[in-house]
């Protein structure tokens, strides 16, 4: 046996995942369902580093060093089950199946417990980065054990991006904490892209900008606080004109939103946890509601708030707060993401490092940004922070956002432009700072038709209201 590692599912991931190991060193075994594809990539990359190709799942197995590790590369779902059930009665005590796919992690703590029993390590891992991430170096989020990352940590590590020398591959925390957080990984993304996308439309139909002049606004900013991937690409797509037409290529595109479910997953989970989410569920129902094209077509001549393009000079000032509001908006998202993890964490009893989870995300993933260095700073000085405006940074600058914050949410509602993952954002902030929420009277509503009982502000206990008595009277409950 001479392979440090096995790949099968040999579809993009795989494929890039297994040129990765190989090209940094490391031996690797490589299996696919449909033999040809193993020959295809022996064929254009068997010279990348030391391959060993393998037809059937006992010849696979065979070259695998001890203890195995084997990474599964394929569709989530009936696929990575059939695939497990496949090779995991080849499998001896203290092997590790590693599934690398997009998971559920309810799966994953489904499979892992079921492996567990036959002494088998099941690490579910989230691998975040596309066809390219795969090759030049994802994030890895990997869950499972801790024994099992002990053996596996160095090499996720070896192929990881790297941001400053240090890897962006991490335990994450057991079972199916990995998936857990590549999942809310993908919900921030859609939370950032939707804050991108809402910015955009301000500047464009409140400023009066040509998408052009939106990339060179977006491009400016990649050079302050919002630096990121996600905001250098839009610069890159808005400045791109469509070859066909001569046009803006974003005006030719169609406006309904695809998505393959990781937001969706996220938004669920967090209905479970009772995690207030906002911004992702927004985002998430943002997209799902331009899909509805038919609905759109019937109500598109609705009335609603319209008013001039602002002047040139209005402009200019209306693209700073545009800023402001996108960055406060994105640390709220960002941070009810990170509540979410810990809401998990102490659902599942996972022990999970916040400041980890920000310094895996900085490379190699889709919302890698120098922003995220400013999270992990923020863990470090406290590892138990519960949001990060209790950092001091980070409230100073919500705090400077304020005005400009509140102020195009007015305008967007004034002109009739939706806005609602910056308008989540807001309440969201709005929400933790209040005083008093309209929590009491919900509370009042549930006793009078539920008896569903309520607390007081001025004594312990649990207390009902005989609303339909002649005369209203409080009993404890
Ligand atoms: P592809 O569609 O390119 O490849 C799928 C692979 O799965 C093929 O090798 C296919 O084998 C194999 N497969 C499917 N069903 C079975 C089965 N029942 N038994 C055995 N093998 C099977 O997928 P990707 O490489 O894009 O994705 C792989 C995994 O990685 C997925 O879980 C995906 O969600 C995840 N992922 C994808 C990312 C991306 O950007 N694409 C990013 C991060 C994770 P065959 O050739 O025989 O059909």
């Amino acid at each position: 046996a001479t392979a440090a590692i096995g790949v099968t599912g040999l579809g993009v991931m795989g494929r890039n995942l297994a040129r990765n190991f190989a090209r940094n060193g490391y031996t690797v075994a490589v299996h696919n369902r449909t033999a040809g594809r193993t020959r295809a990539l022996m064929e254009v990359y068997g010279d990348e580093g030391t391959f060993v190709p393998a037809e059937t799942p006992a010849d696979f197995v065979a070259v695998l060093q001890r203890p195995r590790r084997l990474m599964i590369m394929v569709q989530a779902g009936e696929a990575t089950d059939a695939v497990i059930d496949e090779f995991a009665p080849l499998l001896e005590p203290g092997d590790m199946i590693i599934d690398g796919g997009n998971a559920h992690f309810a799966d994953t703590r489904r499979r892992e417990a079921a492996l567990r029993g036959r002494g088998i390590h099941f690490v579910g891992t989230g691998v975040s980065g596309g066809e390219e991430g795969a090759l030049e170096g994802p994030s890895i989020m990997v869950g499972g054990s801790a024994e099992a990352y002990d053996v596996l940590g160095p090499m996720f590590e070896t192929i990881s991006a790297k941001v400053g020398g240090e890897p962006c591959a991490a335990h994450i925390g057991s079972d199916g904490a990995g998936h857990f957080v590549k999942m809310v990984h993908n919900g921030i993304e859609y939370a950032d892209m939707q804050l991108i996308a809402e910015a955009y439309d301000l500047l464009r139909q409140v400023a009066g900008y040509t998408p052009a002049e939106i990339a060179e606004v977006f491009s400016h900013w990649n050079k302050g606080r919002l630096r990121s991937y996600l905001i250098e690409i839009t610069a890159e797509v808005l400045a791109h004109t469509d070859p066909v037409t001569g046009v803006p290529f974003v005006d030719v595109v169609a406006d309904a939103a695809g998505q393959k479910g990781t937001g969706r997953w996220t938004v669920q989970t967090a209905l479970d946890l009772g995690s207030p989410v906002t911004a992702i569920a927004q985002a998430t129902f943002a997209r799902a509601a331009s899909g509805q094209r038919d609905l759109r077509a019937a109500y598109s001549g609705l009335p609603g708030g319209t008013r001039p393009p602002l002047s040139r000079t209005e402009a200019e000032r209306f693209t700073s707060q545009v800023e402001h509001a996108l960055y406060a908006s994105k640390v709220i998202a960002y941070d009810q993401g990170w509540k979410m993890i810990q809401d998990a964490a102490a659902q599942y009893g996972w022990k999970i490092d916040l400041g980890t989870v920000a310094r895996i995300w900085r490379g190699g993933c889709i919302i890698r940004a120098s922003f995220l260095d400013r999270i992990r700073a923020a863990y470090a000085f406290d590892r138990d922070l519960v949001s990060l405006l209790g950092e001091m940074e980070f409230a100073m600058e919500i705090t400077d956002a304020q005005v400009p914050w509140r102020e195009i949410i007015a305008s967007a509602a004034r002109r009739g432009i939706p806005v609602p993952a910056f308008s989540a954002a807001l309440a969201h902030y709005d929400t933790l700072r209040a005083d008093r929420l309209p929590a009491a009277l919900l509370q009042g509503q549930r006793d009078y038709f539920g008896a569903h009982t309520y607390n007081r502000t001025d004594c312990p206990g649990t207390f009902h209201t005989h609303w339909t008595a002649p005369e209203r009277f409080e009993t404890t409950a």
